[in-house]
């Protein structure tokens, strides 16, 4: 299933897909005890919110092996971790917000994990059963300030920077899928998740033994080669097999 959030008017749902339409439903998507509404609206009718609200982001940086080579480092012997705030998220459709005094904005595209259920101490076997879906991610780097301060807080936590969406999408096998950015219809990145250093159930095994992760959390499992700068006046859009498309204007 795909699941998605949006606003109408006034009121925010959570829906899932039927073809070119959203079905309201009404309770707890993670727990699976929810309840068709028998509302549907049109997706064109729909201002998109992200899928998911999660209490925190769990990024992971040179996941892959070729942007690690770009960067001229190694893949590290651990996954490194680090943190977006929620406040840093922009759903599908919206704009992300050049700051000033920026000098060098990156995009990176990177398969985005939402946790199902409450997880700690997780095994790398047991890992897929606390993942809900998969959605796409936009990991919106100041490159400049993430130099400067040698660690990447400031760099990767204006609000915007986290693009999200647009929808969770369940039952994926994620160990295959085809990653790609496009910018301005070009392509600039392209990489399968099977380029991961450190795969998705190694990651949520590793995550959970720092941290517990709770439904709606949200893990951002690092980008291929091929980052690059943004301007203003871009559409850049994060596109993932079996998943769909995330677009995104720089303003
Ligand atoms: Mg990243």
């Amino acid at each position: 299933m795909r699941w998605l959030r949006f606003r109408q008017g006034e009121n925010e749902y959570t829906a899932y897909l039927d073809g070119e339409f959203a079905r309201a439903v009404t309770g707890d998507i993670y727990s699976g005890r929810w309840h068709d509404t028998g509302r549907t609206f049109h997706l064109a009718e729909v201002e998109f919110l992200t899928p998911c609200r999660p209490g925190k982001i769990i990024c992971v940086g040179l996941n892959y092996r070729d942007h690690a080579a770009e960067f001229k480092m190694e893949v590290p012997a651990q996954p490194v971790l680090f943190l977006k705030p929620p406040s840093s998220l922009l759903p599908h459709g919206g704009a992300i917000v050049y700051p000033d005094g920026v000098r060098r904005l990156d995009y990176e595209a990177e398969l985005a994990v939402v946790i199902g259920k409450k997880a700690r101490h997780v095994s790398g076997e047991q890992a897929r059963e606390v993942v809900f879906g998969y959605t796409c991610a936009n990991d919106i780097t100041a490159r400049d300030l993430q130099k400067i301060d040698q660690q990447w807080t400031r760099a990767k936590s204006f609000d915007t920077f986290c693009p999200l969406g647009p929808w969770i999408a369940t039952g994926l096998d994620d160990s295959d899928l085809p990653v790609s950015l496009l910018l301005n219809g070009e392509i600039r990145q392209s990489s399968r998740t099977a380029q991961l250093a450190f795969d998705v159930p190694f990651l949520v095994s590793f995550i959970s033994s720092v941290m517990t992760l709770e439904p709606g959390d949200v893990i951002l499992t690092g980008t291929p080669s091929g980052v690059g700068p943004l301007q203003k006046g871009d559409t850049v859009t994060v596109s993932i097999g079996g998943i769909g498309e995330l677009s995104n204007t720089v303003i």
